[in-house]
C-alpha cells in the first residue's frame, strides 16, 4: 500500500487538489497534473509539500492537446516505474448555445473532457492488469446523466465517460482493476466561480445572490457539494469493501438527478 502510486489530473485546483491530498494523507504517492501559471509554482509547491509531506511531482501537460495526456501517464510511468490509481479529473467548461458554440470551443472541451480520459486509461491499463491490481476513477458530472441547455459539449463529454467507464469496466473485469464514475453536481471551484460571475453579471445581482439562484435552479439541497466529500468518495472506491464495483456512476448532487 505505502509504495502505490496515483495520477490526479488536473489536481492543481478545486476537486482534484482535494482528492490529491486526501490520497497523499491515506499514504498513496501522488501525482500531480495541472497546468499552473509560473508565477504560482513555488508557493503551490510549498503548500503541497506542508499539507503532504511529500515533494511535489507536478506534470503540466496541456490536455487539450491530442496525444498529451499519453505522454503524462508515460512521465509518471517512467519517474515512479508504476500507476496503480487514476483519477481523471480534468475539465473544462464553455457555455453558448449550440448555434453559437464554435467548433474550435466544442472540439477543446470534447478533447479536455473527453479524449483525455481515453488516453490516460489506454496508456495506464496495460501495467494495472499485468499487475493484477488496479482503480481508474472519472468524475464525470450530473451532465453524463442530464442536460442543462448551453453546455451542448460539456454534456456530451460528460456522457461519452459515463460510457468509456462502463466499456473499461467489462474489458478489465477479472483482472483485478475496477473502472468507475463519480457524478457529482455544483461544487464551488474556479470552474463553477467563472459561471456564478457570468451570471451576477447577466443578471445585475450580487455574487452571494447568483450563487443561491444557481443553486435554486438545480440542486434541490441548497447548498454546494463539498469537494472532500467529493474525495471521500473516491477514497471508498479504493477500499477492498467497493471491490465489487465497477462500472458504476455514484451521484453526489444534493438531489439533482433525482428531479
Ligand atoms: P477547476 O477549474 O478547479 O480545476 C480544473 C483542473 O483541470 C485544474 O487543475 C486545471 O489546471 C486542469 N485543466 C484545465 N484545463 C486543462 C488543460 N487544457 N489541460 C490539462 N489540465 C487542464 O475545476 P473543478 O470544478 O475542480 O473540476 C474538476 C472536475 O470535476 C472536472 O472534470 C469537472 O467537469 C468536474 N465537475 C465539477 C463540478 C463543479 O461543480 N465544480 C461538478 C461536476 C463535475
Amino acid at each position: 500500500m505505502q509504495s502505490r502510486v496515483a495520477l490526479v489530473t488536473g489536481s492543481t485546483s478545486g476537486i482534484g487538489l482535494k482528492i490529491a491530498e486526501s490520497l497523499a494523507s491515506s499514504g498513496y504517492r501522488v501525482a500531480l497534473h495541472g497546468l499552473l501559471p509560473p508565477e504560482q509554482k513555488s508557493d503551490f509547491s510549498r503548500y503541497w509539500q506542508e499539507t503532504t509531506k511529500q515533494d511535489m511531482f507536478l506534470a503540466e501537460h496541456d490536455f487539450s492537446k491530442p496525444g498529451k495526456a499519453i505522454d503524462c501517464v508515460e512521465q509518471v510511468l517512467h519517474h515512479f516505474k508504476r500507476l496503480d490509481v487514476l483519477v481523471n479529473n480534468a475539465g473544462i467548461q464553455h457555455v453558448a448555445p449550440v448555434e453559437q458554440f464554435t467548433l474550435e470551443s466544442w472540439q477543446r472541451v470534447i478533447q479536455v473532457n473527453l479524449n483525455s480520459g481515453f488516453e490516460t486509461i489506454h496508456q495506464a491499463l496495460p501495467q494495472m492488469k499485468a499487475r493484477g491490481w488496479g482503480r481508474i476513477i472519472n468524475i464525470a458530472s450530473v451532465h453524463g446523466q442530464v442536460a442543462s441547455a448551453n453546455k451542448s459539449a460539456y454534456v456530451a463529454s460528460k456522457h461519452g465517460l459515463l460510457g468509456l467507464t462502463k466499456t473499461v469496466a467489462l474489458e478489465a473485469a477479472n483482472t483485478g482493476v475496477t473502472c468507475n464514475a463519480i457524478c457529482p453536481g455544483w461544487v464551488r471551484t474556479p470552474l463553477v466561480e467563472k459561471q456564478i460571475q457570468a451570471r451576477a453579471q447577466a443578471h445585475g445581482t450580487s455574487i452571494d445572490e447568483a450563487s443561491r439562484n444557481l443553486l435554486a435552479e438545480k440542486q434541490p439541497e441548497h447548498q454546494f457539494v463539498d469537494p472532500l466529500d467529493v474525495a471521500q468518495l473516491v477514497l471508498f472506491l479504493l477500499s477492498d469493501h467497493a471491490k465489487a464495483m465497477t462500472g458504476s456512476a455514484l451521484t453526489i448532487d444534493g438531489g439533482w438527478t433525482s428531479q
